[in-house]
């Protein structure tokens, strides 16, 4: 599993080499006490990450209602291949001949995830979104959420939405009542975040806690973060253990959903257990990984390095 480099490269355009940070914040304003977001616990590098449990509270954004605009034009997601590839049913990336990937030692290297439209992309620390890809069929899901805008993290794109309907009300039949708190997210709503932490903390920082833009999976329209319709502990990890999380855990890819994170994955994924944020990648993949229990980076052999980071 740790050649990543080769069994991953064809599946994608090299890019930047600039190294990348967190995936996926979903973190809110700061200063808003909960500021950090659901990357906060990275384990970006071999040092203590930072255990105090930040929180995503995506809650407290949506208050603020600050709908950013989206980033503008959607940017062809199409070119290469893409991991998607391996959708028949090998766990490797489609055309997995030429290692080219470049990660330098200590510095994983950040590469334009090809196909970066289809529901089995690979969106993560290392593998980023084109640059200011918007999802051409973002739709808002008719389910509850934890707040009461109308606004752009309520959005998914449309088969993900579809599957969500169902999953909730599956949820529901069991008594279980979930409610979503942060869907889609743009790429300049990122920078946004993101740019606000730099300021207020310093790069390195940051980069402990928030996502870069490009790199969160909220931005592919195909993720979201839940919790119970009461909004306790959402996008906090005392979300763990509770009937809805056990719930999702069980269930979620019955729908076509896996919990992106899971536990004990942290140095593959480079996220600390989110058991709040689930991701769409349809009912056959979603199988498959329940199955094995692999991760999407073990699926496309592509761990995320996590040491040496600067
Ligand atoms: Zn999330």
């Amino acid at each position: 599993m740790k050649n990543r480099n080769k069994r991953i490269a064809a599946a994608l355009l090299l890019a930047l080499t600039a190294w990348a940070a967190a995936a996926c914040s979903d973190s809110s304003a700061p200063g808003t006490g909960s500021a950090v977001n659901e990357a906060a616990g990275n384990v970006q590098t071999a040092s203590p990450s930072p255990s105090q449990d930040p929180v995503a509270n995506d809650g407290s954004e949506a208050a603020g209602g600050g709908a950013a605009a989206n980033a503008g034009d959607t940017t062809n997601a199409g070119g290469a291949a893409n991991p998607s590839g391996s959708k028949g049913g090998t766990d490797k990336p489609a055309g997995d001949k030429d290692g080219q990937g470049t990660a330098v030692s200590g510095q994983p290297s950040e590469q334009v995830a090809a196909q970066a439209d289809t529901v089995a992309a690979l969106i993560n620390k290392e593998f980023r979104l084109p640059k200011g890809y918007v999802p051409d069929d973002l739709v808002y899901p008719d389910i509850p959420f934890t707040f009461s805008e109308k606004i752009d993290k309520r959005k998914l794109r449309k088969e993900a939405a579809g599957a969500l309907e169902k999953l909730v009300a599956g949820a529901k039949k069991d008594g279980i009542s979930l409610a979503g708190v942060s869907g889609y997210r743009s790429e300049t709503r990122q920078k946004t975040l993101y740019d606000n932490y730099v300021k207020k903390d310093g790069v390195a920082a940051a980069d402990k806690y928030s996502a870069r833009p490009g790199h969160s999976e909220h931005q592919t329209g195909l993720a979201i973060d839940m919790s119970g319709t009461d909004g306790k502990c959402a996008a906090e990890s005392c979300f763990g253990g509770t009937p809805e999380a056990e719930w999702l855990a069980a269930h979620a890819a019955e729908y076509g959903f896996i919990i992106r994170y899971p536990e004990g994955k942290e140095s593959i994924t480079g996220y600390k257990y989110e058991p709040w944020h689930i991701r769409f990648v349809g009912k056959e993949l979603a199988a498959k990984l329940a199955e094995s229990g692999d991760t999407l980076e073990e699926y496309y052999g592509a761990a995320v390095p996590v040491t040496g980071r600067k």
